[in-house]
């Protein structure tokens, strides 16, 4: 075997990268070119990369990181649980000790009668599985028929041909034959873009009672549930108005379609509460959940489920199933990551400390900063979005995403991660970030502005599309 380690030059390691490593969402012959940033090792909030420069993580990896990096508690439990049973099945008729106690305590977390856990290995898998449920629950209540789901366009449920379906990304569904049938999308709830000159609990009126309409228009014996993000995650950070989740909810116990809330980003404390949807008062049949599970140190997902649901389903055989469902060490890797969120307070600490820090950092930026237009924020995940005309709200004259992706860059460059979707640059810390760490943030987000808008300025870029 050849051996690649840390000690090899940052080149080297690039070389071999671009030779066989094919990159999620990623034009790899343009990242080949330019090689990919090496990241070596990571502690608290920080992380390391190959040339030693130490990269303030904005994004808690990609929105998972929730307890922050280098926690030995975590490493242990693995090591324990690999130890003593590295792995084994819950198909037929066996369970084993992680899954049983993980389950357990999901319900015990989760609000009302969510009581039931499906396991997975990620959000997608998930959200796949979620599609079968909610069809087979109305199929085994004898009405196959209400099987449409409805999503949103510019939602994110993940990247297998069934959670993308679900998701309103356009250019996923341009690859490979998406969506599949029986998947419908209407308008996402974002004012900051769509709004025009609406009051924003208009608009959040306007955009839930679409779901009435396309309702209406399938009838509603052929519709099986809706599913959304409590707040859009990678769509951009899209904090919905106040208006628009209470009509949502309306509208589904109107008609008896069952909701389906997608907390894989938002769940485990990111908005301030156990999980978004006691943030925005939604009550779910369905949440799916990953990422701030296990704070991304070991891949689990899964779908906490209602009394009523889940009775449903346990009355048939539900062919459906993953051979890491409820793997026994990401089950014990997440049990850890749970008691550390609960004995250290982490939603304490997010409400009262880093919360608050945030909001009145990125506030004082998207008041002072010529080029942020606005602020979009709940808790621990925020997007700032850019703008050359802020009082309007107008976007570049430049293709969506260009002056992101400058943004992004200059953020690079002086160590800090921040994601730009389109033009609007995304922030998701570890929810342990201190109140200091925020400052340092602020500092070289600051400055990553200031340089881009010094570089827009001088390329006659800061010009409003039309
Ligand atoms: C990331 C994400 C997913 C997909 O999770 P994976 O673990 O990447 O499959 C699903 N839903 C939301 C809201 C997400 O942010």
């Amino acid at each position: 075997m050849t051996t690649i380690t840390n000690h090899l030059p940052t080149t080297e390691l690039q070389a071999l990268d671009a030779a066989h490593h094919m990159h999620p969402f990623t034009t790899n012959d343009e990242l080949a070119a330019k090689g990919a940033r090496v990241i070596t090792r990571a502690k608290g909030v920080y992380l390391t990369d190959s040339d030693g420069n130490e990269i303030l993580d904005g994004m808690a990896g990609l929105w998972c990181v929730n307890v922050g990096y280098g926690r030995e508690d975590i490493v242990n439990a693995a090591a324990r649980q690999m130890l003593e049973l590295p792995y084994y099945n819950t198909f037929f008729m066996t369970t084993h000790v992680p899954a049983i106690a993980l389950a357990n305590e999901l319900a015990k977390l989760a609000p009302d009668d969510l009581n039931h856990v499906f396991f997975a290995g990620s959000g997608s898998e998930a959200n796949d599985t979620n599609i079968r449920m909610v069809r087979t629950y109305w199929a085994q209540k004898g009405q196959p028929e209400k099987s449409h789901i409805i999503s949103r366009k510019n939602a994110y449920h993940g990247s297998s041909v069934g959670s993308g379906s679900l998701g309103g990304m356009t250019y996923m569904h341009e690859q490979g034959g998406m969506p599949i049938p029986g998947i419908h999308h209407i308008g996402q709830p974002d004012w900051w873009a769509e709004g025009s000159d609406h009051t924003p609990e208009a608009f959040g009126l306007a955009r839930a009672q679409e779901l009435e309409a396309k309702i209406l228009e399938l009838g509603a014996d052929k519709v099986a549930a809706f599913i959304g993000e409590p707040v859009q995650g990678a769509g951009g950070v899209i904090v919905p108005p106040s208006t628009y989740w209470p009509e949502i909810q309306r509208i589904c116990d109107k008609y008896d379609v069952l909701i389906i809330a997608d907390e894989v980003i938002c769940g485990f404390g990111r908005t301030g509460n156990w999980f978004g949807s006691q943030t925005m008062g939604i009550k779910p049949h369905i949440m799916t959940i990953a990422k701030g599970l296990s704070s991304g140190y070991a891949p689990i997902g899964g779908s906490i489920v209602c009394d009523k649901v889940a009775e449903v389903i346990g009355a048939c055989e539900f062919n459906h199933g993953y051979t890491y469902s409820g793997h026994p060490v990401c089950a014990a890797v997440a049990l850890e990551n749970l008691r550390i969120l609960q004995e250290e307070n982490v939603i304490d600490h997010v409400n009262n400390v880093a919360g608050p820090a945030l909001k009145s950092g990125l506030e004082k930026l998207a008041a002072e900063h010529p080029l942020v237009g606005g602020l979009n924020i709940s808790g621990m995940m925020a997007s700032l979005p850019l703008s050359p005309h802020k009082e309007s709200r107008a976007k570049f004259a430049s293709d969506a995403g260009t002056v992101g992706f400058m943004c992004r860059e200059r953020c690079f460059a002086n160590n800090l991660i921040m994601r730009h979707v389109g033009d609007r640059m995304i922030i998701s810390p570890p929810l342990v970030i201190t109140a200091e760490e925020i400052d340092v943030f602020m500092t070289r987000a600051k400055k990553a502005l200031d340089e881009t808008y010094t570089a827009l300025k001088e390329q006659d870029m800061l010009k409003a599309a039309s």
